[in-house]
């Protein structure tokens, strides 16, 4: 459904020389087809997102500097020629009503079947802490862009289609997770929760098949452990492939007590989701240390390129396993190239 994201290749500044390829002519086509460009993740890219979000200040929901950041994130995906939208919603919250929006960026694929990566992009509110939130969540919006990068460059369409998705309001409002609210309408996990439902009203839930979450894994000292909550076959996947490519410093067996995050609303949905957090062993996390020299390119990068990875993968073991596919409200939408 869109013009070939060949067209959208920068050459951007930090990276290595592109390897040879078959020159793009607008007047004829190649008779052999040429091979697919490779790019590769960029952990520098990553870490420019990082000090990028910084530098707008703290970005609570409804702010802004979370509309700048929210600008920031939409321009950078459109310029990796994905379709970008934007998912518009208002909220009362213990702060009163909040305006909020999830970015969503698709990459079609050769069938409606969905796998999502996520992270979320508002930092947590504090009212006398300049809080910028460098690994919370700077780093994993930084990483979700530069795989966004990766996956628009690419020119074979993959098997499933993937959707890149930044949520509004996963921090609570109140000073704890879970002091203000109830179970119905809790203080955190907003964004994602109305994802879910709007997911649900299109009639894609069913099509979507895993969510993989990113939450503070850019740390210069990264190890992350198993969150228990998550989906074992799709973090075993992930794991597993971190270790092929020679992470398993990184990648450990180790429980993660999280407690909650934006996987949670999805798999209280039926949707298989992991999530890939360093909480317990981020002495930053939630204070105003919580700076860019605490992340680091590297970091950014072993996930990256182990996310892109795994996703041939989780797309293979989604069609083996597949349950009926419910058809997308507009078929005509997904016809043509
Ligand atoms: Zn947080």
């Amino acid at each position: 459904m869109l013009v070939a994201p060949l067209l959208f290749i920068g050459c951007p500044k930090d990276d290595p020389p592109p390897r040879p390829r078959a020159t793009v002519s607008t007047s004829s086509r190649p008779i052999t087809p040429s091979p697919p460009i490779v790019t590769a993740f960029n952990g520098q890219r990553a870490m420019d997102h990082v000090k990028k979000q910084i530098e707008f200040g703290p970005r609570p929901p409804d702010t802004e500097q979370l509309a700048k950041t929210r600008a920031y994130i939409t321009d950078q995906l459109k310029s990796y020629g994905l379709t970008v939208s934007l998912d518009e919603f208002t909220v009362t919250t213990p702060q009163g009503e909040k305006k909020m929006a999830n970015i969503v960026a698709e990459v079609p694929g050769e069938t409606r079947t969905l796998i999502l990566i996520t992270s979320h992009y508002d930092t947590k509110f504090y009212k006398d802490m300049q809080f910028v939130g460098a690994n919370d969540p700077a780093a994993s919006v930084g990483t979700l862009l530069e795989i966004g990068r990766v996956l628009g460059s690419r020119t074979e369409k993959p098997k499933v289609t993937y959707r890149l998705v930044f949520f509004d309001g996963e921090e609570s409002f109140c000073e704890g997770w879970s002091d203000c609210g109830d179970e119905q309408n809790p203080d955190n996990t907003y964004g994602s929760r109305h994802y879910v439902s709007q997911l649900r009203a299109r009639n894609e839930l069913a099509n979507t098949r895993a969510m993989i979450l990113l939450d503070m894994m850019g740390y210069k000292n990264l190890e992350l452990g198993r969150d228990s909550m998550s989906t074992r076959w799709l973090q075993d996947m992930i794991w597993r492939t971190g270790r092929e490519l020679g992470h398993d410093k990184v990648f450990v067996d180790r429980e993660e007590g999280v407690g909650g995050d934006d996987h949670e609303p999805f798999l209280r949905a039926g949707v298989e989701a992991v999530d890939l957090i360093q909480l317990t062993s981020y002495p930053h996390w939630h204070k105003a240390d919580d700076t860019i020299d605490k992340v680091s390119a590297e970091s950014m990068e072993i996930v990256g390129e182990t996310i892109l990875a795994s996703l041939p993968k989780i797309a293979e073991y989604v069609i083996k396993n597949k349950p009926q596919e419910s058809k997308p409200q507009k078929p005509q939408e997904s016809q043509n190239e």
